[in-house]
């Protein structure tokens, strides 16, 4: 729904106009498994977005409702006892919680959620929810909170409350958002830098339609993977804290003692956070058909090093590199499903959306959802 029907719905209930916040989903152009292991990803902020219409009510309740679940009303209690209810106003929960505990005193009022970021896509519509109505919130209780913070509250929320293992990448991406600009995230530091996206190029999401079950449980063994790769390495070199601190000369002195998966894992971590940076430096010098290879090369290591990628991701993204005006692509998230991430001269998404889409279709017999986006604006309330 347009976000004028949003605010019309709403006074039409509540007689009185809403305030607006909104916030938008993300996709990472590159940088994948290393936020947890203190490395860099480069995300942007996209066009879609979570908005919330919201007015203080009276009572002692939020009063929530989604366009995308459109039952009942949810009632949550402002200033008391939280329990999980096990459906999505958790999230709203969630950040309440943790908005809660940094002493922000949120009073009764309604919010109204309608989005245009696809749930459960990999482009991040919780991360956007959780910005979105933290804006609500702290601009219901009069209380302002650097960005970061929010962004590092929205995290606790999604992690701590919800119960869903997620970084840093997400809420910050949504809330920290530059119009124009990839961000460079050091997940270690959490130090976050602009870095200008060429004009000369746009952003193509595809979805390839599937989610393989095994994502969740290959995930953490990933994780625990690296972890015991750390492990070997830091007793070569007691400064290794950890993938994050590999370099390429200390990768190969332990390679007999890393095994083989172990080797392949670690491998792949210090290779992506070299193309990371060396991917910004591609964007500063505007070396674009450079910083389409450096996609199409952190594919190749998340398929065979790291092992995440599937038959759907590699065809689309094979798909993709026989298109004139794809200069890269690549599976983005964590992989056995979701979304590719093509970098495409600029004017040319849609045309090769449409070709990609056709040759997947006769291949993989669905056709799939796409979306061309630039660098968006972060979060805003008004
Ligand atoms: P992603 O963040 O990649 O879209 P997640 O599984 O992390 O996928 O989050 C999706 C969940 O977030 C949904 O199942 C729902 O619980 C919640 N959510 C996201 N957007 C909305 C919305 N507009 N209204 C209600 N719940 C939402
Ligand atoms: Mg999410």
């Amino acid at each position: 729904m347009t976000e004028d029907a949003l605010r019309r719905e709403f006074g039409d209930r509540f007689g009185r106009e809403p305030r607006v916040s909104r916030a938008p989903g993300r996709v990472n152009l590159i940088g994948e498994h290393t936020d947890y292991n203190d490395g860099f990803v480069l995300p942007i902020a996209i066009g879609m977005s979570t908005r919330v219409a919201f007015a203080p009510v009276p009572g002692r309740e939020l009063i929530v409702r989604s366009t995308a679940f459109p039952q009942a009303d949810v009632r949550l209690a402002v200033g008391g006892d939280r329990a999980r209810r096990g459906d999505w106003s958790d999230y709203v929960q969630g950040v309440l919680w943790s908005l809660e505990a940094a002493s922000v005193r949120v009073p009764a009022a309604a919010l109204w959620i309608d989005s245009d970021v696809p749930l459960g896509a990999g482009l991040s519509s919780s991360a956007s929810l959780e910005v979105a109505v933290g804006g609500a919130l702290l601009a219901l209780a009069e209380h302002s909170m650097p960005g970061e913070e929010l962004a590092l509250a929205c995290q606790r929320a999604e992690s701590e409350f919800v119960g869903t293992r997620c970084g840093i990448m997400d809420p910050f991406a949504s809330r920290l958002g530059r119009d124009g600009a990839a961000l460079l995230l050091d997940c270690r530091s959490r130090q976050l830098t602009a870095v200008a996206m060429p004009p000369a190029v746009e952003v193509l999401i595809v979805h390839s339609g599937v989610r393989h079950d095994l994502a969740a449980g290959e995930y953490n063994r990933r994780r625990s993977e690296c972890e015991t790769a750390v492990g070997v390495l830091q007793a070569l070199d007691p400064r290794v804290g950890s993938l994050r601190d590999v370099d390429p000369s200390l990768l190969e002195r332990a390679r007999g003692r890393l095994g083989r998966v172990g080797y392949r894992r670690a491998r792949h971590v210090v290779g992506e956070n070299t193309r990371v940076l060396a991917f910004v430096e591609d964007l500063r010098a505007v070396d674009l058909e450079a910083a389409g290879r450096r996609l199409f090369a952190s594919h190749a290591s998340l398929r065979d090093d790291y092992d995440v990628s599937c038959a759907e991701l590699d065809a689309l993204v094979e798909i993709a590199r026989g298109q004139e005006a794809v200069l890269g692509a690549r599976l983005t998230g964590g992989g056995f499903g979701g979304c590719t991430v093509n970098l495409v001269r600029a004017g040319h998404g849609p045309l090769v959306g449409d070709r990609i889409a056709a040759e997947y279709e006769r291949r993989a017999g669905r056709r799939p959802e796409r979306w061309i986006t630039r660098a968006a604006p972060g979060a805003t309330v008004d």
